[in-house]
């Protein structure tokens, strides 16, 4: 393909890719296929299966050791398609509380965090119709008040975390 931005043409490479696009600031997609245009430098990331990819971010982030963030909140909010009074109504805040979690403005809290990630899990075993092994203990696991690390998900984390049939997985 030709680069948008100097129309040079672009080659194809693979690499792990900061995926800032998610909406995330820690998030690597291992193995990605980008298109570098080696005259103006610009990168353009080939993510196929959106979808797929979000499902397994999501699986890593109600997993992370590290506290939720702000973001990494409404990632989960977002993959569970629940707007921001939903998941107040949820977790017996207000909006304004939620708001204020998603932006950084106030802790989330222990509770609360362990909560949602719980949502999260049950939220996604009813869609793969299929039991996650160990997901209680890793999220109720006691969390580090550490800024979040680095989250690595390649495309297959989904298929091999959620085995049934892939096509009632990619329409749920
Ligand atoms: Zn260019």
């Amino acid at each position: 393909m030709n680069c948008p931005v100097c129309g040079h043409k672009t080659k194809a490479e693979r690499m792990d890719w900061k995926y800032r696009e998610s909406g995330l600031d820690n998030v690597i997609l291992k193995n990605t296929t980008v298109h570098v245009c080696d005259e103006c430098g610009e990168k353009m990331p080939v993510i196929k299966d959106m979808p797929e990819v979000h499902k397994a971010l999501a699986y890593a982030v109600a997993q992370h050791p590290a506290s939720l963030t702000g973001p990494m909140f409404r990632f989960l909010r977002k993959q569970m398609k629940l707007t921001a009074t939903e998941a107040a109504d949820m977790l017996s805040v207000s909006k304004v509380t939620v708001s204020r979690w998603e932006n950084s403005k106030s802790p989330i809290g222990e509770t609360n965090d362990k909560l949602i990630r719980m949502i999260y899990i049950q939220f996604m075993q009813e869609k793969c119709g299929v039991v996650f092994k160990d997901s209680v203990r890793n999220v109720t696991a006691s969390r580090r008040a550490t800024k979040s690390e680095t989250i690595s998900v390649d495309r297959g984390l989904w298929k091999r975390t959620c085995k049934v049939n892939p096509s009632k997985v990619m329409h749920a």
